[in-house]
């Protein structure tokens, strides 16, 4: 079979000669941004994104350069019919549907950016999209990275802020400003607690607050009387002199790493909680059954994933940064 779309990873995907990135970190003519996570994006001349998105890294990037597309809305660039799909990785994430108009066979290829299956507060529920190639992120690509669900995260981050609360400390959160920050602060939230935001995460909140996420309890940090109060700040915070001052405090750091042994000696923290805006080991099996492709690639992740895949009876390669392969090769 001819091949109809190599594609290549190099500071981002792109099929190759094709002025279509997906990604890229690097400054490009035209490339689709997935979501807002710093890693995903750089100054293009031309954005492809989600309304969300466009707001979420405006301050960053040109405003001319964005342009947007609701969900399930196709439209045609160059020689591509394209569509935003909900990725459920954080607000305004998308995964992106290609079908090439010169291909008569009709064949789509999704890429699904970061994402997750699981429930959110604040991110569009994922779809699954049925497809021919499927690219896929696997950053949790290994057996053990399977997350306790929900009720079972949120009881034990219930439980570690109100026994140092008790224990007359302050409980004291870390997670990126960018996605996960905001969702802690929802969740909390919406749980009747007061939570103190350092001002990167707030600057965020904010801009939820824009995108209609309703926070009511939610402040800037502020002064030094936080007893009573969840602070939650960005992980590179967790030295500043604000946490020095406070002699009285627990630390949990909130990340899917947190199913490795050594998460906690890794972070320096009292405890390190599983949330995560990734699809764990399960899910990312169960997305490949339901969208059944014939073809996957893997990236952001284990190598280990793709053979697992072809173990279960899956074309599977891991894409290597640099590395460029035609779709459809036999
Ligand atoms: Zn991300």
């Amino acid at each position: 079979m001819a091949a109809v779309l190599p594609i290549e990873l190099h500071h981002g995907l792109r099929l190759s000669g094709h002025p279509l990135w997906m990604d890229a970190t690097r400054p490009q003519g035209l490339s689709f941004v997935s979501h807002a996570h710093g890693d995903h994006f750089a100054r293009h001349r031309k954005i492809i994104c989600s309304p969300a998105t466009a707001l979420l890294i405006s301050h960053k990037v040109s405003r001319a350069s964005l342009e947007t597309h609701a969900d399930r809305e196709s439209f045609e660039l160059h020689d591509l019919r394209l569509e935003l799909r909900p990725a459920g990785h954080m607000l305004g994430s998308s995964q992106l549907v290609i079908d090439h108009l010169g291909d008569h066979q009709g064949r789509r290829i999704v890429y699904t950016g970061d994402f997750k299956l699981r429930a959110s507060r604040t991110a569009e529920p994922a779809d699954i999209i049925p497809c021919d190639v499927l690219i896929m992120e696997c950053t949790f690509g290994k057996p053990h990275y399977r997350f306790p669900d929900l009720e079972a995260l949120t009881s034990r981050l219930v439980q570690f802020i109100d026994q140092t609360t008790e224990d007359r400390a302050v409980p004291v959160l870390f997670a990126y400003q960018m996605g996960k920050g905001p969702e802690i602060a929802k969740l909390l939230d919406d749980l009747g607690y007061t939570v103190a935001l350092a001002s990167q995460v707030h600057t965020v909140v904010e801009r939820y607050r824009e995108l209609g996420v309703a926070f009511r309890r939610c402040e800037v940090m502020n002064g030094d009387n936080h007893y009573g109060k969840v602070l939650l700040l960005p992980p590179y915070l967790s030295r500043s002199p604000v946490l020095k001052r406070l002699t009285r405090r627990r630390t949990a750091m909130l990340s899917g790493w947190g199913m490795d042994a050594d998460a906690r000696y890794r972070y320096g923290a009292d405890e390190v909680i599983p949330f995560s805006d990734h699809a764990d080991f399960d899910e990312l099996v169960s997305y490949v059954r339901q969208a059944n492709p014939s073809q996957i690639y893997t990236l952001h992740g284990p190598p280990d994933f793709a053979a697992h895949l072809r173990s279960l009876g899956y074309k599977a390669q891991h894409l290597e940064p640099r590395s460029q392969l035609h779709l459809w090769d036999d």
